[in-house]
This record gives C-alpha cells, structure tokens and sequence, in this order.
C-alpha cells in the first residue's frame, strides 16, 4: 500500500489490547494474528488513526520520520484501508477453495473403536454415547478403514497439497490395532506426493513391545494420557473393572520410547478433585520420563473452577513450573497462542485444525463431531457425494474461522479459531448451560496471561515455545521504533494521555 500523504488509513477494529505495565502493552490482531509491543508514544501514534486520517497528517503531527512506523503498522494490518474489509479478507484466505471440491481436506481421522478398557468418570465419550443407548459402540473393521483411506487418497490426490496427515482416535484406539496399523500402511503406500504424518491418543495400558514396534515401524507418534502421580491417576482412570491403571501407563510408555515412538505429550485432564495433586512434582517426574510436552485440560463437563480466571492464575503459575523442567504446559488455550507465534515468525496464519479433518466414524459415517449424535453427514465410501451435499457445504461453513457461529467478534476469533466449540456441543447434548462460556472464558484468559508474561520478560531471556519467543522478538523490533520515537522526541505534539488512548482496544467482529 503506498504511504503517500493523501493516502488514507484507519486502525484496525479488530484489535486487542493487553497492558503489561504503566507503560508498555502487547497489542494483536484477532483474526490475522500480528502482534507487537507498544510504548505509550506509539499507542499515540496508533491513537490518532481511531478514525481515518491521512499519512500526510500524521507526518505533521510527528513532525519526525514517521513512515517506517506507519510502513510497520499497515504490514501488520494494524492500520488498514478504510474501505477494506478485514472479514472478507481473512476468510476468503481461510477457505480459498469452495467445500465441494474437498480441497481442504489433508487429515483424515479415524475413530478406531468406540469402546474403552478404563472408566474415567469425566469421559465425555460415555457421557453423550449413553444419551444414546439404542446406538451401541462400535469398532471400526479393517475394510472400513482402507475404504476410507482410499477415499481421503482419491479427494486429496486431486488437490495440490503435499502434506497429509491420519490421526486415530477413541474410545481407546488399541482395542483395535489392526486398524490403526493397516490404515497408516496403505495411507504410507498410496500418498507419494509428500509427507504423512500419523498419529494416534492412546491411554498406554494395551501397549505390548510388539505393538511399539509395529508403531515405530510406521512412524506414527502417539500422546499417552496420564492425569497426575499415582493417587491421582488411580484415582481417576481405573479399568472397566477398578483395577488401577499408573503403573500399565507407565509400562506403556516405557516400551513406546524403547521402540523409538515419538512419544508428543502426556494429556492429563485435571477435575476439582485431582488439580492440588497435580503440580511442579508431577511436572518433574515427566521431566525425568523424557516427556517435553504436557496438554492439561480441565474436565469439560464439570468446571474444575467457576472462575475461570482464577483457574487461569493456577495454570499460568504451573507453566512457569514446567518452563523451568523444560517442558511445555499447554491446552485448549494453546491453538491461539501457536497462531500468534507463527505469524511473529513470519509464517502464515496456521489453518484451522478442524477446518481441514475428514473425520470417520467407526461405522464408516462421515461426522461433524465424534460421538454426539448430531447429523451424521454421509458414508466415506461415497466421499465426492458427501462433499457435494448441503450439509456439508453447512458444516464447512461452520468451521472456516471467521465464520464461525459461537465465535463471531471473540477476541481471539481468528487464532483460536473454535478450539473450544467441542464443548458447545456437549453443552447442548448435556443440557448444561455455561460450559463453552466458561471454555472460552479460560482460553481468552490464558491467552492474555501468556503474552503479558511472555512480553514483560527481559530481553534474551531463554524460552523454549516459539510463540513467546516470538512475541520476544516483536517487542524488540515494535521497541526500537517505538521508544526511539519518543526519546529522540520526534512526537513534538499530539494525545498522549490515558483518556485519549483505547481503554480496552477489543472491538466485536
Ligand atoms: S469463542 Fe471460544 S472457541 Fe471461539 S474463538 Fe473464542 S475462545 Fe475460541
């Protein structure tokens, strides 16, 4: 965009705002993901652009070089053509290709078995499988699966994409092996054109040193659920029978990294009951497994907080634990953050993670969502006809961020991208109200927790996710304009006062 003095620009409304102390605030976009740290003279600068204003006006008003400070702002998408629409924009790059022609689609997930061999109390699985009783779980047949294979081969071959993916999931995926082994075999032998990648959650009991073997043998990388030390984990996640299950994970575990799986992350679901126990030991113990990564998610049936905010502090506090072990705390939060750091890196705004997946029910029904029992959308076998039918063209629609019902104007619209619309689903399957606020809640919550922790660290200070490191380097970058305007006093005039600045930034979609 040319920076001429008639050229007019407007700041961007899709903009948020994070203090992080008296004087500097993390600003990013919510759909388009940029970010960078501000000092009070340059949220002037942004200030004077609330309405359209003209580049040659604010070069009167800095009296100093303000364009590469403009040049920044409009490459950021921070300033933006009054005319433009941001929406339009950022779904049209969300979803280039119309959902008949299956474009989009690079993951094909496959619910292996519906059945489980443990009883967690939480499983959301049996909660809304047993609002169904005439439908009984099931277990994906080999035949399914490679039909299913073929199919996915077959949409996606004729699509330019290189890279694709399979992923399994429950129930517990071993009760059925075959079909988690022969599905990555053919999906390995049919896709030439480049990389797949397969990967699997498995809770590790039924892990035998021949199955790490066949599983290290096809490459495919596993998360191992584990919710905390053994009181807590025996307390949790007992067989179908009682039985305790920490030292079978444990066996499982310690036979997938003898057979060189990838072993990604533990998952560890935390309910009221089990969060004291889960803490810097636990964390520590992982460490000392080799585990880098850590998902932990708070049970979504039941909030394990009714703040979630406060729940928030706990999880933020627990991060700084395991920043300090080396490993990753991470959850349903974690979707935007990575979006943030990947586009501070200079890489594209990721893709949504639902917007691409095929997912296959363990009868061979395409499903918008696993085990809810809504509308089940066709069978894979005749795929073109599932992608060509109205439903969904609807569920595409549903899932592209930016038109995304729940999520419209959310202040992390555009990097979540529904990573919490699961749980709307089981609110309306459940009848119980607030479970998605209280999701979304936390997500928006950690989210603004991370980036003001991640900006106010001093500079150079080592960390190991790219997000933060990220936002490290923005600061940096947004810094040396930003202060070398205000102390080479280039801004001879104009609002700086905290009412003339945004109080909040965050503008609905
Ligand atoms: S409304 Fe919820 S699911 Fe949607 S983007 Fe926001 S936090 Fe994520």
């Amino acid at each position: 965009m040319s920076l001429a003095p008639a050229t007019s620009l407007v700041r961007s409304r899709f903009l948020v705002r994070i203090p992080i102390d008296a004087d500097d605030a993390v600003w990013f976009h919510s759909l388009f993901g940029t970010s960078l740290v501000f000092s009070r003279e340059a949220e002037a600068l942004l200030d004077l652009f609330r309405t359209p204003t003209t580049v040659g006006i604010a070069r009167a008003w800095a009296r100093g070089d303000v364009l590469p400070a403009l040049g920044r702002l409009v490459e950021r998408r921070f300033l933006v053509d009054p005319a433009v629409d941001e929406r339009r924009d950022f779904v049209r790059r969300m979803r280039p290709e119309p959902p008949e022609t299956g474009a989009h689609l690079r993951c094909l997930v496959l619910l292996a078995a519906e059945q489980c061999n443990l009883a967690c109390p939480y499983c959301i699985k049996d909660h809304l499988m047993g609002l169904r009783p005439a439908r009984r779980q099931a277990r994906m047949t080999v035949a399914t699966a490679l039909r299913a294979v073929d199919a996915f081969v077959e949409v996606a071959g004729r699509n330019a994409h290189e890279a694709v993916a399979i992923q399994f999931r429950g129930g517990e995926s071993l009760l059925n092996p075959p079909v988690v082994l022969e599905a990555t075999r053919r999906l390995r032998a049919r896709w030439a054109r480049g990389p797949v990648a397969a990967s699997m959650v498995t809770n590790a009991t039924l892990v035998t040193e021949a199955i790490a073997a066949a599983l290290a043998d096809l490459d495919v990388s596993v998360e191992v659920s584990l919710d905390g030390p053994r009181a807590v984990h025996d307390l949790v996640r007992p067989t179908r029978g009682g039985r305790p299950t920490y030292d079978a994970v444990l066996a499982g575990l310690a036979r997938l990294r003898a057979a060189g799986v990838a072993v990604t992350n533990v998952n560890t679901t935390i309910t009221a009951a089990t969060r004291p126990l889960v803490d810097g030991a636990f964390l520590a113990a992982l460490a000392a497994l080799g585990i880098r990564g850590v998902n932990v998610e708070p049970d979504v049936l039941s909030p394990v907080d009714p703040d979630p905010e406060a729940l928030a502090g706990w999880l933020l506090g627990l991060r700084e634990e395991g920043r300090r072990l080396g490993i990753d705390v991470g959850g349903c939060w974690g979707r935007a953050l990575r979006s943030i750091g990947a586009v501070g890196s200079g890489q594209p705004l990721p893709l949504s993670e639902d917007y691409p997946l095929l997912v296959v029910d363990a009868r061979g029904q395409v499903v918008r969502w696993e085990y809810n029992g809504e509308e089940e959308l066709g069978p894979v076998a005749d795929l073109p006809g599932v992608l060509a039918s109205a439903a969904f063209g609807r569920h595409v629609q549903s899932r592209t961020p930016g038109t995304i019902p729940e999520c419209l104007g959310c202040e992390v619209e555009g990097l979540c991208q529904g990573n919490a619309s699961t749980t709307l689903v089981y609110e309306r399957a459940t009848g119980r109200p607030g479970l998605f606020q209280h999701r979304c809640a936390l997500i928006r919550a950690m989210t603004r927790g991370v980036l003001r922790e991640e900006a106010a660290r001093p500079a150079g200070a080592e960390t190991p996710f790219a997000g933060p490191a990220v936002i490290k380097d923005a600061h940096d970058e947004g810094g040396a304009w930003a202060h070398g305007l205000a102390t080479a006093s280039a801004i001879a005039s104009g609002p700086t006062t905290a009412s003339s600045r945004s109080a909040s930034g965050a503008a609905p979609g």
